[in-house]
């Protein structure tokens, strides 16, 4: 069969088709087309992941769901791209608080707007008036999808979540032959939507497409009371559960229907990177487990440089320095000290000082596992930024003492770094 001839007639990919016509790519039949197949190819190559995220039907917390999901991996260190297809109702900005934002182009390419630690890009940045309707045929929404996977840099991510609208239109089967391979679509619904014919829908085009089902997500399942904090099941929850099970596809998780949720999102600000430490946020982090998964499976096949998850490794030592000794306040150094050590003989074979981004949740485990960073000595560290970098594979060290850097992995090397409390706790 044809790459993304996905209706298995096995006519290739520029034959029309009575139920699916608009979904079909055409063959590249110039040498344009050709060149644009190239860029396009080349430009997913750099993408490891392409996560979908569908839904039956409107309202139920699908881009909620996908904007949280985002930011959740964004925040355990993955490069992350949000990308919104939903053409007749982005609400992705609106989400982000970026209704505002200007998009700019550089050498012929589209500039994502970077926010959160994401890269985001939706269709309502390119409306001139953002409560323009937009009227698209198929083909139409096709060229503009086509336009936001090839001609965006994305430059390189762990994953791109692509938010679509709801059901199984012309956008989900455009991302799906477009974006080939995608690795799977989280379904969202909610406890009252769960046995609707729509979701089973989402999931048989899943299985049509070819598309692996990560899992389904039900959402708004049981009320957390803000006072109290006490979870009731207003409509009969656990349905989604029973339902995936019947479907033979993965439960993702319960996330309840949280004022807090509704308030970050009307403020633009999505939920989980201002309450990380809530029940909801917990609930989020379950959901994302399995895709985190997806990136682990990847990391064992990368080469020892660009990942610190192989045993070759080299060691390299990072630590938070303010006047010239390691700063007790780690998210507000002003520079890291990154120090190579050759295992064999414990000697130090180089280092360098470099300036970290501007302190943001999530920034520093990321930007520290780019710099090659396997070890960590800290004077106090937050239990979050330490899970970060172990799901980085960076160990961490903490309660390490005010001393020179070379003086800290001299002592550590030699097993005897004395280290006291974790001194800071954010
Ligand atoms: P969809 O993308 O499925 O149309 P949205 O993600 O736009 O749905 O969510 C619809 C509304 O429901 C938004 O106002 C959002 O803030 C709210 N919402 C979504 N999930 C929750 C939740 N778990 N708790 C409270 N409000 C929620």
């Amino acid at each position: 069969m044809a790459k993304n001839d996905k209706c298995g007639c096995g006519q290739g990919q520029s034959h029309k088709h009575a139920t699916c016509d608009a979904a079909h790519v055409a063959a590249p039949n110039s040498p344009d087309d050709a060149l644009d197949e190239v860029v396009l190819e080349e430009r997913l190559q750099r993408i490891r992941h392409k996560i979908l995220v569908m839904s039956g039907k409107g309202g139920v917390g699908k881009s909620t769901v996908a904007a949280n999901l985002a930011i959740s991996l964004s925040l355990a260190g993955k490069r992350v791209g949000l990308l919104d297809v939903d053409i007749h109702g982005p609400s992705i900005p609106k989400m982000l608080h970026l209704e505002d934002a200007d998009v700019q182009t550089k050498d012929g390419e589209i500039l994502p707007v970077a926010h959160a630690g994401l890269k985001v890009m939706s269709i309502a940045f390119l409306l001139r008036d953002r409560d323009d309707a937009v009227i698209w045929r198929g083909p139409m929404k096709m060229t503009v999808i086509k336009q936001f996977l090839k001609d965006v840099d994305w430059g390189d991510l762990d994953y791109l979540i692509i938010d679509s609208p709801p059901g199984t239109g012309d956008e989900p089967l455009s991302v799906c032959q477009l974006a080939a391979p995608v690795d799977g679509a989280v379904i969202v619904t909610t406890p009252q939507d769960v046995a609707t014919a729509d979701v089973r829908k989402s999931i048989n085009f899943c299985h049509q497409m070819d598309l692996p089902v990560l899992g389904v997500v039900e959402n708004m399942s049981g009320f957390v009371c803000p006072k109290c904090g006490e979870l009731t099941d207003i409509f009969k929850s656990g349905g989604g559960e029973r339902m995936a099970a019947d479907m033979g596809v993965p439960f993702l998780g319960r996330i309840p229907i949280d004022p807090a949720v509704g308030q970050a999102c009307d403020a633009g600000t999505p939920f989980v990177y201002h309450y990380s430490r809530t029940e909801t946020a917990k609930a989020f982090e379950h959901v994302i487990a399995p895709i985190l998964a997806l990136s682990g499976k990847i990391a064992t096949n990368q080469t020892p440089n660009t990942t610190n998850e192989g045993k070759n490794t080299p060691m390299r030592i990072a630590i938070p320095i303010a006047e010239g000794k390691l700063c007790m306040h780690f998210g507000h150094c002003d520079q890291f000290a990154l120090l190579d050590v050759d295992e064999k003989t414990k000697k130090l074979t180089g280092k360098r000082m470099v300036t970290p981004p501007p302190h943001e949740p999530g920034v520093l485990p990321r930007w520290l596992h780019e710099q090659g960073a396997t070890v960590i000595i800290a004077g106090g560290m937050g239990s979050r930024a330490q899970n970060l970098f172990a799901e980085n594979s960076i160990k961490v060290v903490v309660g390490a003492p005010a001393e020179a850097p070379e003086q800290l992995v001299a002592q550590y090397l030699a097993g005897t770094l004395v280290s006291g409390a974790n001194v800071c706790d954010h």
